[in-house]
């Protein structure tokens, strides 16, 4: 398979329904891009009849109706070079599909035609003209045209009802060139009709799956020297039985040996079986496309395979894999602890202890907290308080403090004591005032409890609580590891509050989410503590991959990336649309709240169950039948979508809420859980 340029003989030659009868019927191996278009977008209406495709944004996209260059000229705006279209052109882990605009010898821009950029692409293409009257003088004019410009089509593509003299005609004059005839969708083109008609015409498929394997084969035996780029983007060749078949041995095996988190043996859905991520985008061994609408677990910050931070990463590999970090050091350690600290509101003297998950991060922060007090002398300061709804991860330590009872309910017995009141500032005093002196800190998820249901409070009230602990000489432990890294609007969600707490734990987007990194920020008054040269005073705690230095350079990456500010429009964006779009459902019979910050956006159901529901799953595959993934909380469905997430598919995502609550609900008694 290999990416190829779709030309037409004219303006309406029928390009984009080529396009669009090849993809439904290529669906998950090719992606499409248009790179400049006017008036109505093509881009659009493959994106609508072909959902499953993977679409690319056009380079540049024009108002009216015309050659691109008269529709520049109109809105003084310049048309780009062919070196710029060329160097725009997406990096597709699949081959692409590109779409043309008129004809070949339409004029691109001041100086060049269109053939101009078709020969920098280096690339094969097929002629797609219509069976209107004319259709032998077009398709033979057009190609002869071609080829006094050194271009050749690899294959004619005939479009419209069949005309067997057309065909008998132009095979008579091109003898060498392969000639497919296909028709268009019957009646009023949808997703369905589109997909049958492309269906119907498999046969036309299969042959130029041929053509364009030749021509894959071909560039890389002639052409591979001069044109590095091909050689990537010729994967092995389409075998329509191939994908499914992958699959399900796929599933197969993994539900003979793997052990997934959160998940029940029994009784449960196939995993989805992923192949690549691109920004926003899954991509499944089934061909589907799905948006990931929750970040892969509230990891992926920027997108998936971010080009910066996967670069970083490429160039990282290349000198060290790891090193422990015992009485050991690297750059890309340092320099994340050295840009983590600039963004804590706190003098010189603090310092970064690195672990390798949100647990992790947390259970450093009880422990540091816990020898601090030991270290001070405050020997009965062994409590730690936390809060209902809470969630900090599912090591002993989080456990106890989190204290969920259906999560954490076995393990009861095993559990230290903690103490855990509301996200209310009068309980947290009346805990205080009972037990100050045990107090050793607080532990919050500042703003938004994720886990718990994405459940919210105001900066005030944590603001508040802050004050309450200080004024008992308290610790506060912030765990910003999902809201860290500008989730809610702010790089850390304490901020919102203009709080300084003592210990801050990170991890999921601290490397952009594209491997596991997590640290625990302690503020000088903690670090004092450990001041000395007295080796019993040691923090006795250490991960074999503390700090990995592959981790550190993809979070150097990310740290620098966010440096620039630009996420923060972004969440701007982002959460307006997420208010826009989701707040009006508010109206619904049946929705208890809902509740937006930042990127996260979460509609809480009135219906009883609790994380258990089974309105969970239902919403969860109503979600996925629209080309959404997400993972609903119970009766919190939600979304955190990745930074990058387009326009197009932040309206699929809360269209797709939207439609699968209202599924839910009505009828209103089948959803209870
Ligand atoms: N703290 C918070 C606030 C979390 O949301 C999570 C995970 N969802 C954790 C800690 C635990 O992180 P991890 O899954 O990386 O151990």
């Amino acid at each position: 398979m290999t990416s190829f340029i779709v030309l037409g003989t004219d303006t309406d030659a029928g390009k984009t329904t080529f396009s669009l009868l090849f993809l439904a019927a290529f669906h998950g191996h090719y992606a499409y891009w248009k790179p400049l278009e006017t008036g109505d977008s093509d881009t659009m209406k493959v994106r609508r009849l072909v959902p499953i495709a993977q679409v690319f944004e056009p380079m540049a996209r024009f108002r009216d109706p015309v050659a691109p260059l008269l529709a520049a000229r109109r809105e003084q705006r310049h048309m780009p070079t062919i070196p710029e279209v060329v160097a725009a052109r997406p990096h597709s882990p699949l081959p692409l599909v590109i779409e043309t605009f008129g004809g070949p010898f339409s004029p691109f821009n001041e100086s060049s035609l269109q053939v101009d950029l078709v020969r920098a692409f280096k690339l094969p293409a097929v002629l797609v003209g219509s069976t209107t009257i004319g259709a032998v003088g077009r398709m033979l004019a057009m190609t002869r045209a071609l080829r006094t410009e050194g271009l050749s089509p690899i294959a004619l593509i005939l479009m419209g009802p069949p005309d067997e003299f057309a065909e008998e005609r132009i095979r008579h004059h091109l003898p060498t060139i392969p000639l497919l005839s296909l028709t268009v969708p019957q009646g009023e083109w949808t997703i369905d009709s589109v997909q049958e008609a492309s269906h119907r015409q498999r046969r036309e498929w299969s042959s130029l799956q041929r053509v364009l394997n030749k021509a894959g084969e071909n560039h890389l035996t002639s052409e591979t020297s001069s044109v590095p780029q091909l050689q990537s983007e010729i994967v092995t060749p389409l075998q329509p039985v191939t994908s499914s078949f992958l699959e399900s041995a796929l599933i197969h095996r993994d539900a003979e040996y793997v052990w997934h988190p959160y998940t029940p043996l029994r009784g449960v859905e196939p995993p989805l079986a992923v192949r690549s991520a691109k920004d926003e985008f899954l991509h499944l061994i089934d061909g589907r496309r799905l948006i990931d609408g929750i970040s892969s677990w509230w990891t992926i910050l920027h997108g998936h395979c971010e080009p910066t931070i996967m670069q970083a990463l490429r160039e990282a590999t290349a000198s060290l894999d790891h090193v422990l970090f015992a009485g050991a050091t690297h750059t890309h350690a340092v320099a994340v602890a050295e840009r983590l600290l600039k963004m804590m509101p706190w003098p010189a003297g603090g310092r970064v202890f690195f672990s390798d998950n949100g647990s992790t991060a947390v259970e450093v922060a009880l422990k540091m907290v816990y020898q601090c007090w030991r270290h001070r002398g405050e020997y009965q300061r062994t409590l730690f308080l936390g809060f209902e709804g809470s969630y900090h991860g599912d090591t002993f330590g989080a456990m106890a403090i989190s204290r969920d009872p259906l999560f954490f309910g076995p393990f009861e017995p095993l559990l230290f004591e903690t103490l855990r009141v509301p996200v209310d500032p009068q309980a947290v005093d009346d805990a205080f005032r009972s037990q100050g002196d045990r107090i050793a800190a607080v532990l919050i998820e500042p703003l938004v409890q994720g886990a718990g249901g994405m459940r919210m409070h105001s900066p005030e009230v944590l603001r508040q609580i802050y004050e309450i602990a200080c004024q008992h000489q308290s610790l506060f432990i912030a765990d910003e590891v999902m809201t860290g890294f500008g989730r809610t609007g702010r790089m850390f969600a304490f901020e919102e509050a203009g709080i300084s707490p003592h210990l801050v734990c990170v991890a999921k987007g601290l490397t952009g989410g594209v491997l596991p990194l997590a640290a625990t920020l302690a503020a000088p008054e903690v670090v004092t503590c450990f001041d000395t040269s007295d080796r019993s005073r040691t923090f006795f705690h250490g991960h074999s991959f503390t700090a990995n230095p592959l981790a550190c350079a993809a979070a150097v990456a990310n740290l620098q990336r966010l440096e620039s500010g630009d996420w923060k429009q972004k969440v701007d964006h982002i959460q307006l649309h997420l208010t826009q779009e989701l707040r009006p459902l508010c109206d619904l019979p049946g929705v208890k709240e809902v509740r937006v910050r930042g990127l996260i956006g979460a509609v809480e159901l009135d219906l009883p169950g609790g994380y258990l529901a089974s309105v969970g799953p239902l919403l969860r595959q109503h979600c996925l039948e629209e080309g959404v993934m997400l993972r609903p909380l119970g009766p919190v469905l939600y979304t955190m979508p990745p930074l990058c997430t387009s326009d197009a598919s932040l309206e699929r995502i809360t269209h797709a809420m939207r439609g699968a609550i209202e599924r839910v609900l009505s009828p209103f008694p089948d959803a209870a859980g």
